[in-house]
């Protein structure tokens, strides 16, 4: 049997008895393929469409460690539980390690008995016992592959600048020979040019899926920036709170109680009172930002996922990682900081395929207030640019919003400007026109009206 027929079949059958997948979902067998001929490689794949397979099953299939770089603690620990069920041998080293662990580890990093390394990127970066041992890998031939998982924090555009991220590029040097894979949920035109800079990807196999969210329904809406009495004898709230309740409220009239959602606030000061305040109004919500606890952020994530709390109302530190897939809207209390951000954020609505909806209450006093807190010398600027780029988006008044952002991320499949009313500004477009239609239409008596349309519809 020749090799490549050999290795389809390999990959076939991990995929089907250790995964569990009937079949590959495109394109993860181009993705494994191209990993398993060694060859460098970037893919921009949404989440849920498969994204760990294609570096976990080129990892069982490859001789040596693969080295999976990881931004949260959180991701970790799914994915090497999962892999540890499936009987792949697999480790975490993390900050969190304790000495004797972290022996362990390398012990058995020495001994070859590690299949995947899953390792935060600032852990590998300034450990130098661990990376004593990975060069002796090297130098034997048994370093399979460095993985760069949420590669997009690599990036000041990406919304999750990590610094530890920007010196990745420096394991070229080290490990030279050594291939390297950077996935990501999204990456604008930006981001992925700072993503195949740092890692040197220029020569690698692309897979760039499409950022094109047809089951998402967005509008902007002006934010209200009064004070309002919403129920009587209660007192009054910021309009904009109001806002959010109404929203909630027909949300729930449409779809049911049942369905969940995310309010996303740009202070945690903002999080904790709007979130107090939902629940006074009968909405199970809960809060979460930077400042919690693990085990309190662990709480608000566990009650959430199990329909205990509807509404979480966060900070963007809610997100990377999130796999629910039956969120039904997102709501932006305030602008994002960026429009890479903001796509990250409402892809976590309908990734169950159905339609879901994703509302932004936008003022020009957030934008001067997310301006002003940009203090940061060395991140200012492209704080700036990309603050100005998602203004340019909410003050859109044309262009249809999915078409906008396909074209901001380089989406080449953008088709024609035509969401099929699936944005706010064709909406009110398709509205216009229809009206415009009828008034040009001839007028006629309406018996003979009735007539035609009755003639019509039997047609
Ligand atoms: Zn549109």
């Amino acid at each position: 049997m020749e090799d490549a027929t050999l290795q389809t079949e390999l990959m076939g059958f991990v995929n089907t008895d250790m995964f569990g997948h009937s079949e590959f979902r495109p394109p993860q067998k181009e993705i494994c393929t191209s990993a398993l001929a060694q060859h460098d490689l970037l893919a921009v794949l949404a989440t849920g469409s498969g994204k760990s397979l294609c570096y976990q099953l080129p990892a069982i299939l490859s001789r040596g460690v693969t080295i999976v770089v990881q931004p949260l603690l959180a991701l970790m620990e799914d994915q090497v539980r999962s892999l540890i069920e499936k009987e792949v041998p697999t480790v975490m080293f993390t900050g969190g390690c304790s000495s004797n662990e972290k022996r362990a580890i390398l012990h058995a990093l020495k001994e070859q008995t590690i299949r995947i390394l899953y390792v935060t990127p600032e852990s590998l970066m300034t450990d130098t016992e661990l990376r004593a041992v990975l060069s002796a890998l090297h130098g034997s031939g048994h370093l399979a592959r460095f993985v760069i998982d949420e590669a997009h924090c690599i990036s000041q555009w990406g919304h999750d600048f990590r610094p530890e991220y920007g010196r990745l590029g420096e394991l070229r040097d080290t490990y030279g020979g050594v291939p390297f894979s950077a996935f990501t949920g999204t990456a604008s035109k930006k981001t992925t040019k700072d993503i195949i800079k740092t890692l040197r990807l220029d020569q690698a196999d692309k897979f760039m899926g499409s950022s094109r969210r047809t089951n998402l329904n967005i509008s902007i809406i002006e934010k209200k920036e009064g004070m309002v009495i919403v129920n009587e004898g209660e007192a009054a709230v910021s309009e904009s709170w109001a806002q959010v309740r109404s929203f909630i409220i027909e949300q729930n009239e449409r779809d049911g109680t049942g369905t969940s959602g995310i309010v996303y606030c740009n202070t945690k000061e903002q999080c904790e009172k709007l979130a107090t305040w939902l629940m006074t109004q009968q909405i199970l919500a809960g809060y979460f930002h930077g400042d919690l606890q693990d085990f309190e952020r662990s709480e608000v994530y566990m009650r959430w996922m199990q329909g205990a709390t509807k509404v979480v109302v966060a900070t963007t530190a809610f997100g990377m990682g999130i796999d629910k897939a039956d969120v039904r809207w997102i709501v932006h209390h305030s602008m994002a900081h960026s429009l890479d951000g903001y796509v990250q954020e409402i892809g976590r609505a309908g990734r169950d395929g159905n339609d879901s909806t994703c509302l932004l209450l936008y003022s020009a006093q957030d934008f001067n207030k997310l301006a002003a807190s940009l203090t940061n010398a060395q991140t200012q600027d492209v704080g700036h640019e990309r603050l100005k780029i998602m203004k340019e988006y909410c003050d859109e008044k044309k262009m249809c919003r999915h078409k906008k952002i396909a074209m901001y991320f380089g989406d080449v499949n953008i088709g024609k400007a035509n969401c099929n009313s699936k944005c706010d500004i064709c909406r009110v477009r398709e509205h216009t026109t229809s009206k415009k239609r009828r008034k040009t239409e001839p007028v006629v008596p309406t018996t003979a009206r009735s007539r035609s349309q009755k003639a019509r519809k039997s047609m």
